[in-house]
């Protein structure tokens, strides 16, 4: 049997891939490890929060997506949502809490909406990590959350 040289090989895979994602107006693939993760800011959070995009929103839809990794401890600060948001949780052990509501234990799987223009929070429990997906409706363009003061130590405490 004769063999194929790799790059010949590869050349002819690539040549046999179907038209860059989208271009046909068809679906759109966006390929894990493509987008950079993003740090959470000091503005937005706090402690170490690690934010990796999944989907923005244009193809003519509202809705944009996101993997939010939180790190023991770590939370968002209070926050709305002008259009309301899905947290789909999917590693670890997280908290989540509605402005004069008892904090909430959420875990992988679970599923929480928070409507429009309630005041809330979500974050890590205080010794394990948390991850959950988080999807938006845009009102205008990148406009998704209206963020609010801090999380207080006596506040994440309170459970
Ligand atoms: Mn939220």
């Amino acid at each position: 049997m004769r063999t194929i040289p790799i790059f010949l090989l590869l050349s002819l895979l690539l040549a046999a891939a179907p038209a860059a994602a989208g271009q046909d107006g068809g679906q759109t693939i966006i390929r894990n490890g493509e987008q950079a993760s993003v740090k959470g800011t000091s503005a937005c959070f706090t402690g170490q929060v690690r934010i990796d995009r999944l989907y923005a929103a244009n193809h003519a839809m509202r809705s944009s997506g996101g993997s939010v990794t939180f790190e023991p401890g770590a939370r968002s600060h209070w926050h709305v949502h002008p259009v309301g948001q899905v947290l789909i949780v999917t590693a670890g052990l997280g908290l989540t809490q509605e402005w004069g509501k008892p904090v909430q234990v959420i875990r992988p799987g679970d599923v929480v909406i928070c409507p429009v223009g309630v005041k809330h929070w979500h974050g890590a429990a205080p010794h394990s990590a948390m991850t959950h997906i988080s999807i938006c409706e845009e009102t205008e363009p990148g406009k998704v959350v209206q963020w609010l003061e801090p999380v207080s130590d006596a506040q994440y405490d309170a459970r």
